[in-house]
């Protein structure tokens, strides 16, 4: 049985992609027809077909949308990486879209920034990228909302940022927002739940001085605040307690691979240091099963890399952040083949949800959106291992876990990964939301 999308319209298509892909609730033979405009024309049977490329029982996949990075672009004295190398390595992870964090030095808080960070872009990117900003001034916040794709809030201190934003003016500023239109990601930690964290020396005492407690308040705060009208996000989501308060809201979030996969270890170094911290096994455990169980809207890297040196220091001199792009489809594509989580979830959280948010036409594969695709053998697993990926950090927290990556990645119905390869072109560009009705 196949489920044809309706007629195909006839004519040559630029691009007939032959696989297997996830429909109808089980992964059947397609043909997908992608036109010059680089969307996908039809789904189904291919009555007049152009070039071919068949992969055979290989399995067709939208690309993934990475709603949160920080490429860091321009890096600064001690950065690690660039919009240049980290999409590369979104490109390698079958992302196909990133969202790149404006927490950036100088800061991405006005115009000036943000054209700035648009040249940055532009034929350096290989995958396409969308600019979060920080409000800045309220004077110049429309003008800002009019270039800008997304903006970023901080509650808390974090990388780069030294001022969050007052609790007191939080109201008054999501008031301005909601007006505007684009959505909003919060970084929802509360200081004031903090204890001391210059006294913690290892991810397990990280986590006891930025406490979950931390992260309720804040999302409490946020919940009361925030009008109907908001497009609202909460970024990096470690509490399962949060998981059912978010979802009864109505509000998006995301949690992040490692705060799915990894727990906070008394024994381990400042590589493990990220905000929010690593939780214990029972959050973990907690946010892996509302995972499998679909009830996590969208999957995010925070991609945030630091030089190994920095990272092995001493623990409260260290950088919060871990790397993750090139990781985050692949480790959770190995947990699909083992049975611990479905596809259709990780095709929901990594590929749909994060696409709609960000009001971009891909993460289906469904006439009219773009022909963003992965080509997946399920049956090539591998070993993460530093040496082996693209991060000029030289590290990742996931050695030795099992991964399956995509064998190739296609941009608008041009190749751009083979046979596990970077082979395109800087051809990625900066996006903007639309919500305008979306093809089906
Ligand atoms: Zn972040």
């Amino acid at each position: 049985v196949r489920h044809d999308d309706g007629p195909d319209p006839g004519g040559p298509a630029a691009l007939v992609l032959a696989g297997r892909a996830w429909r109808g609730g089980r992964l059947e033979p397609v043909e997908i027809a992608v036109g010059e405009d680089g969307r996908i024309r039809s789904v189904g049977r291919v009555r007049d077909a152009g070039r071919r490329h068949d992969v055979g029982d290989r399995v067709i996949l939208p690309a993934a949308t990475d709603l949160h990075v920080h490429f860091r672009d321009p890096p600064g004295p001690t950065g690690v990486e660039s919009i240049a190398t980290g999409t590369v390595q979104a490109a390698l992870g079958g992302v196909g879209l990133v969202g790149e964090m404006p927490n950036t030095s100088p800061e991405v808080s006005s115009v000036d920034a943000l054209d700035a960070k648009e040249a940055r872009v532009r034929g350096r990117a290989a995958v396409d990228v969308l600019l979060y900003a920080s409000p800045g001034s309220p004077s110049a916040l429309g003008a800002l909302a009019a270039r800008a794709g997304a903006f970023k809030l901080y509650l808390s201190p974090t990388t780069g940022i030294d001022r969050p934003v007052p609790p007191e003016e939080l109201p008054g500023l999501l008031g301005r927002l909601a007006g505007l239109g684009l959505p909003v990601t919060v970084h929802a930690e509360d200081p004031s739940r903090f204890l001391d964290p210059r006294k913690a020396e290892n991810p397990a005492a990280w986590n006891r001085a930025r406490p979950p407690a931390a992260e309720e308040a804040a999302v409490e705060r946020l919940l009361k605040a925030a009008p109907p009208a908001l497009r609202v996000h909460v970024a990096h989501v470690t509490v399962p307690s949060l998981v059912t308060k978010l979802r009864s809201a109505g509000v998006s979030f995301e949690a992040t691979p490692h705060h799915l996969l990894l727990e906070a270890k008394a024994k381990a170094d400042a590589r493990f240091k990220v905000n929010p911290p690593l939780r214990g096994p029972a959050e973990r455990t907690g946010m892996w099963e509302a995972f499998r169980a679909g009830q996590i809207p969208c999957v995010a890297s925070d991609h945030a890399p630091h030089a190994l040196d920095r990272k092995q220091g001493p623990f409260d001199l260290a950088p919060s952040g871990v790397p993750g792009v090139e990781t985050m489809l692949p480790l959770l594509l190995a947990e699909v083949r083992r049975g611990e989580v479905p596809l259709p979830v990780v095709l929901s959280s990594l590929c749909d949800r994060p696409a709609r948010w960000l009001g971009q036409p891909m993460g289906r594969i469904a006439p009219g959106h773009r022909a963003n695709l992965l080509v997946v053998d399920f049956r090539a697993r591998s070993t993460v291992r530093a040496d082996r990926l693209h991060a000029p950090a030289g590290w990742t927290p996931f050695e030795g876990r099992e991964a399956i990556f995509p064998v190739e990645h296609w941009r608008d119905g041009e190749r751009i990964v083979a046979d596990g390869e970077f082979v395109g072109r800087p051809g990625g560009t900066v996006v903007r939301p639309d919500f305008a009705p979306q093809p089906p």
